[in-house]
């Protein structure tokens, strides 16, 4: 028989029995309404192509040029990289920072841990040394903001094509790129089954090492089931 797998709820801290779920539905906390499990059909495959995608454009996207401004026959242009060293050179050193670790630093972080958390899992070589990784990983979600700089290049857009032509260029293609490929990976990552995963693995591993873990309590009595919700 199987003994009933006991979870903890990592928003309001209730104790809860994991019942089994199905892709295309999710399990919700019957007391915070967060979601605790969304299986997402070979998530590890579509992380790993995303990532490796990701780090593929990712320098083209920030050392290229985005756009070129051409007003009254004087063209202007810049990258991701140009504008952290115009706040730089200008003596904005806090916002200049601010970019340097949010624009550039942290997305490439986030997509090369991501990227090796999927890889050790494809390759079935995940040890607890992935496990802080992914925990890490988890600590940066807040601090990449690429998505913000997009909405930020989309104003500048709007403001300038009364004043002057805007030609895109590569690097504004590359960024956009960069971009999907950084929220699909993030999107398709089914954060249940990478922690099942890596547990399992690391498990394997260390039994094969002569690492013996400490016995888990089997729980006796359930604490209230979680809600399904079926896709709609
Ligand atoms: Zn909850």
């Amino acid at each position: 028989m199987n003994p009933k797998k006991i979870i903890l709820c990592p928003e309001c801290d209730l104790l809860l029995e994991m019942s089994s779920v199905e892709e295309g539905e999710k399990l919700l906390c019957p007391r915070c309404g967060a979601i605790l499990g969304a299986p997402v059909k070979d998530s590890v495959e579509k992380v790993l192509a995303l990532t490796s995608a990701g780090l593929l454009i990712y320098v083209p996207a920030i050392f290229l040029p985005l756009l070129t401004f051409d007003a009254a026959g004087i063209e202007s242009s810049g990258s991701i990289a140009d504008s952290f060293l115009a706040l730089i050179n200008t003596h904005f050193y806090f916002t200049g920072l601010m970019v340097f670790l949010t624009a550039i630093l942290i997305p490439l972080v986030k997509l090369v841990m991501l990227f090796i958390v999927a890889a050790s899992l494809y390759t079935g070589r995940s040890s607890r040394k992935t496990a802080v990784l992914f925990r890490l990983y988890h600590h940066l979600d807040e601090w990449g903001m690429l998505e913000v700089y997009m909405i930020g290049i989309l104003v500048t857009i709007i403001k300038m094509l009364h004043m002057a032509h805007v030609n895109y260029d590569v690097g504004f293609y590359c960024f956009i790129g960069l971009l999907a490929a950084t929220l699909g990976s993030a999107a398709l990552m089914d954060k249940k089954l990478f922690w099942d995963e890596i547990d399992k693995q690391a498990l394997a591993r260390e039994q094969k090492e002569g690492i013996l873990p400490c016995r888990r309590p089997e729980p006796n009595n359930g604490p209230p089931a979680l809600s399904t919700q079926g896709r709609p």
